[in-house]
């Protein structure tokens, strides 16, 4: 005796699946009950449409196949551990995973439409010097269905909360999704063909790493790319991003003029203003030689603090300036507001503080999932 001949095989978790394969996997339990066809079809509808978390839930299928696909495949790659909300309307979850690591999305409505920020990975190991995730260091790589599990659920909450779906997903949480390449590409086919949502409503973020961007440049999806940029040349992109020493930003640039010129679309660029480091407006002249002629959108976003640093915020006069410095040149740049700063569900803030006082300040509790 080993002493665990009698703990069930690991189910199969179903939200990582590609749905071809989710599909053959639900099809085969089904034969197996001797049930006919058209109940996969019943299945595939709870789980993609109706965002179902359980087999219970799926009254139409007859109990025994649904007690049979409860012992095969599970539904719930990880339970809400902790929410937040704004003042602001941004809603920040906790997800707790089966081997008790978390990881964090936020929910963040703008006129018009939700977006949801998630999480690719259990910290990050590029370590960049502005970045709270960094500091955390790298834990492990989420799977597929941690990935896709935090959109389900959120997309549940969000049709409560605002109700509306989710409009459009950014991988801007923690991790580099990059850097977790074979299941945030397996995640991005299940949340665009399985779940619905359109592929240039969906965004990758990354800080530059080079074999991934050609990679999501072969994808035959539109799925959009974001590069966090942070400075316009070497020796000062090298300073806060140390990736840049692998993948200096010459290499980065052909490997994004590759991606624009298979896909022919806008690449988005983060910049992160830190007072001092920088924002000089020679700085954002530097920034415009080197954007001027590519099909680009330029996001400034004001540093949020972290307390490993004791760089400041670029105040808002100095935003302003390098911002016009970009629009005066014609390069399309916007100042990308802080939301839900008192949850610390920020840009970069996401290093599973639990931002107690935001939620207690809106008189929201940690409450457990519902089915
Ligand atoms: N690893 C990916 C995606 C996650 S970080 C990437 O780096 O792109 C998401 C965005 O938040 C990036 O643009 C990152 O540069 C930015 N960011 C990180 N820390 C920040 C901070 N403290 N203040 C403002 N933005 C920050
Ligand atoms: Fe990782 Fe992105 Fe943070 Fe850099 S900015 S440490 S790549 S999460």
């Amino acid at each position: 005796m080993t002493g665990n001949e009698s703990e069930p095989a690991r189910r199969v978790q179903l939200l990582g699946l590609r749905p071809g394969m989710a599909r053959s996997a639900v099809a085969g339990a089904v034969a197996a009950a001797g049930e006919p066809a058209y109940r996969t079809d019943q299945v595939m509808e709870w789980m993609y449409v109706r965002r179902a978390r359980s087999f219970d839930v799926m009254t139409n299928v007859p109990l025994p196949l649904r007690e049979r696909m409860d012992e095969e495949f599970s539904l719930r790659p990880a339970d809400r551990s902790f929410e937040g909300r704004s003042t602001d309307g941004t809603i920040k979850h906790l997800w707790r995973l089966a081997d008790g690591e978390e990881v964090e999305s936020v929910l963040i409505p703008t006129p018009g439409r939700i977006t949801l920020c998630l999480s690719s990975q259990v910290g990050c190991a590029l370590g960049c010097r502005f970045c709270a995730t960094g500091d955390f260091g790298f834990r492990r790589q989420l799977d597929t269905g941690e990935i896709v599990g935090q959109f389900r659920d959120a997309d549940r909450i969000a049709r409560t909360a605002y109700e509306r779906p989710i409009g459009n997903l950014v991988y801007m949480g923690m991790g580099e999704p990059l850097a977790n390449q074979d299941a945030v590409f397996d995640s991005l086919e299940i949340i665009h063909a399985g779940f619905g949502l359109g592929a240039r409503r969906i965004t990758v973020s990354t800080v530059g790493l080079i074999p991934g961007i050609l990679a999501l440049a072969e994808l035959p999806q539109p799925f959009k790319l974001a590069v966090s940029l942070h400075a316009p040349n070497h020796e000062l992109r090298l300073s806060l991003v140390p990736i840049e020493r692998r993948y200096p930003i010459d290499d980065l640039f052909a490997a994004i003029d590759e991606y624009q010129g298979r896909k022919g679309r806008r690449v988005t660029f983060e910049y992160t203003l830190i007072d001092g480091v920088n924002d000089a407006e020679d700085t954002a002249r530097e920034l415009v030689g080197l954007l001027g002629r590519r099909l680009v959108f330029v996001n400034l976003i004001p540093w949020n603090p972290i307390p490993s640093r004791d760089w400041k915020a670029s105040p808002a006069s100095a935003v302003r300036r390098f911002l016009s410095v970009l629009t005066d040149a014609g390069v399309p740049a916007a100042i990308r507001t802080p939301r839900g700063q008192d949850i610390a569900a920020a840009c970069g803030q996401l290093r599973l503080e639990r931002g107690l006082s935001g939620a207690a300040a809106s008189g929201v509790a940690p409450n457990p999932d519902p089915e």
